[in-house]
């Protein structure tokens, strides 16, 4: 979907000529580019299950969708959705609709823009521009497009995550060889897994991120200290 060369900066009063025509070109030809954050993968696991499938734990949602990707020598890693032969489609596109679109991942949302933080709660607005063909037909505001699109508990998640990227990928760089992988069940149990779907999530995924510091300079004797609400001041 977003291709980061692709990318071009507009300003949030721009307005885009843009018209989603369902045709589902956005959707194929994804592989390891559709994010599935852990708020995404939380509303995904409650919307699959109140449509009847057996759901219980998070990591069975990113076990089923999604694959690990690594974004540093550290080992931190995202989730990508998965895709499917022969086009590389994303695995919930049938009939070129959206199977879960009440449920979509925020980068499915956000698109064709997408937001980078610049700190101070403010974002850089993007527009991508890979799909030329939608860019006719109708006019959308970004400011406004992410109004819509990207509520306040999404903007309250991505704070807390790039509040605690770095320290988390210092951290996890000084972890000595033998307690690697230790270390990397550590990170993949706070960030993806142990969340209990009949909670709220922000408040747990700030208390995981607050362990899993704790836990990795137990590990390392670090001395990289963070807010109580998991976020620190370093930035991304
Ligand atoms: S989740 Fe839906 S909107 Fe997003 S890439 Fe997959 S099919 Fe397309």
């Amino acid at each position: 979907m977003d291709n980061k060369r692709n990318l071009k900066p507009v300003s949030p009063s721009q307005r885009v000529d843009f018209r989603c025509t369902r045709c589902g070109a956005c959707c194929r030809y994804l592989r390891e580019s559709v994010p599935l954050n852990t708020l995404d993968a939380f509303r995904l696991a409650k919307h699959l299950r109140a449509r009847g499938e057996k759901i219980n734990c998070l990591d069975s949602v990113f076990a089923r969708f999604a694959e690990p990707v690594p974004l540093h020598e550290s080992g931190y890693s995202v989730y990508m959705l998965k895709t499917a032969s022969p086009d590389d489609a994303c695995i919930f596109l049938q009939n070129s609709r959206c199977t879960i679109q009440p449920a979509k991942p925020s980068a499915c949302r956000l698109y064709p823009f997408a937001v980078e933080p610049k700190g101070d709660g403010l974002y850089t607005y993007l527009l991508s521009m890979e799909k030329p063909h939608h860019f006719k037909g109708g006019q959308v505001q970004a400011r406004r497009w992410m109004k819509e699109n990207y509520p306040k508990e999404d903007r309250e998640f991505m704070k807390v995550d790039m509040g605690t990227a770095l320290d988390i990928v210092r951290l996890l760089m000084k972890i000595p060889e033998a307690e690697r992988q230790q270390a990397w069940a550590l990170f993949l149990w706070y960030k993806y897994a142990d969340f209990d779907l009949d909670k709220p999530f922000l408040e747990q995924y700030r208390q995981n991120m607050t362990k899993l510091l704790a836990a990795l300079r137990q590990i390392t004797g670090g001395t990289i200290y963070g807010h109580k609400d998991g976020t620190n001041q370093t930035g991304f």
